[in-house]
């Protein structure tokens, strides 16, 4: 790495600080038991900010080849999701008129959880996805889906060979690459020049506001505003038109841009969400300080009540192994002598070691077992399904701890 870091967005220095979390390993690198005895490689998770354009961002520590090429994620799992990705299509096809002449294309189109909804319409597709063994798992199931990272060229050769798009579609892709200004110029080249770009990503204001700092790991190269977006879009002729403010994520924003050159005025909602994130200070540098003191206090107070409830005597189990949960657990150096152990329903973790910190993941039955005086919830955006389904744990006289936004016994 350079000794001085550019911003990725406008190559000033990076010489300040958002947040300073310490090493950890990448938060998805769940370890086998003959892993243990094995070294493991930490990455700073040190956030900058730019003082030129504001964008907050981490450097790429971890390359995005490395992460992305076989990855284990796939969006269909999630039923949620799914029925968010297909109200979505059917809200584009009335309000772009779409249909058998058009094209959708999606840039990380995952295992066309989203596109499958628009070939179910009878309107044509496009999908790029990276991870060779996900985008093939898309082809079967009927779905046009190539496999490479988009960037201006690749889109350029996309769109020679298979036209311009009506609609492009991005969700939870834009603060996941290295090179934003590229993988818009990618956007750009993708869609037609009436055609409209539609990107979802979590909005920095909620992070900030409902202190979701676990939400910070390796794959997550930009925190962004909309401010600073459509920085990013304005560098390939896009601009923002239009907004949405969804609750997906801790808070996203789902933000319509058009090729400059046809776009009309922003709407009053895109004023507005400018307006809330200069109101907390977010168009300024010194705006964005205060978030280190947040995330310390988090730290402190999770520590002192592990330390207190392991000196009375107490135990304690962890519920859920979320790659969020391993930004907190790492950051607040909690180990197997303060959490013994964590349980997650789903099946290939069953027996996994959590990284960095090496606790061990067990079924959901295992906390039954053991009748842990408290169980701490990990997955706080799941807390109000947790702590129901974990009813009869009430039963044995245990007690939810749930980390963020602030300690809370409950
Ligand atoms: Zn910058």
């Amino acid at each position: 790495m350079a000794e001085t870091l550019g911003c990725r967005l406008c190559g000033q220095p990076l010489t300040r600080t958002f947040v300073d979390l310490g090493m950890s390993p990448p938060c998805e690198s769940y370890l086998r038991a003959d892993q243990l005895d094995e070294g493991e490689t930490f990455y700073p998770l040190h956030v900058r900010i730019c003082d030129s354009c504001l964008l907050v961002q981490l450097p790429a520590y971890v390359a995005a080849d490395d992460v992305f090429s076989d990855y284990l994620y796939f969006s269909s799992y999630s039923t949620s999701w799914v029925e968010h990705a297909r109200r979505f299509v059917a809200d584009m096809q009335e309000r772009l008129g779409l249909g058998p002449d058009s094209l959708v294309t999606e840039a990380a189109s995952n295992d066309g959880y989203l596109l499958q909804h628009a070939v179910a319409l009878g309107i044509p597709v496009l999908g790029i996805e990276p991870a060779a063994n996900i985008a093939e798992v898309a082809n079967q199931k009927g779905i046009r889906t190539e496999s490479y990272f988009l960037g201006e060229r690749t889109g350029q050769d996309a769109a020679a060979r298979h036209g311009q798009a009506d609609l492009v579609v991005g969700n939870n892709v834009f603060a996941h690459v290295p090179d934003i200004v590229d993988f818009a110029k990618g956007l750009r080249a993708l869609v037609k020049d009436d055609g409209l770009v539609s990107l979802e990503f979590p909005h920095l204001l909620r992070l900030i506001e409902r202190r979701q700092y676990d939400t910070i790991y390796h794959e997550h190269y930009q925190y962004l505003t909309l401010r600073t977006a459509a920085l990013a879009l304005e560098k390939a002729g896009l601009k923002v038109v239009d907004v949405q403010e969804l609750a997906s994520h801790g808070g996203s924003l789902r933000v319509f841009s058009t090729p400059a050159e046809t776009a009309g005025e922003p709407t009053e909602l895109v004023l507005k969400v400018l307006k809330d994130e200069a109101d907390a200070g977010l168009h300024s540098v010194e705006g964005h300080d205060g978030f280190a003191q947040d995330v310390f206090a988090i730290k402190a107070d999770l520590v002192e009540f592990l330390v207190g409830a392991a000196r009375e005597g107490k135990s304690v189990a962890g519920y859920g192994a979320p790659g969020k949960g391993n930004t907190l657990l790492n950051h607040c150096g909690v180990r197997e002598d303060l959490l013994p152990f964590t349980v997650d329903r789903s099946p290939h973790k069953h027996g996994m070691y959590l990284p960095g910190t090496h606790i061990p993941i067990h079924p959901p039955e295992r906390l039954a077992e053991v009748r842990p005086d408290y169980i701490v919830i990990l997955p706080w955006n799941l807390r109000e399904e947790i702590v129901h389904q974990l009813g009869s744990a009430r039963e044995w006289g245990a007690r939810f701890v749930v980390p963020i936004p602030r300690l809370e016994v409950i």
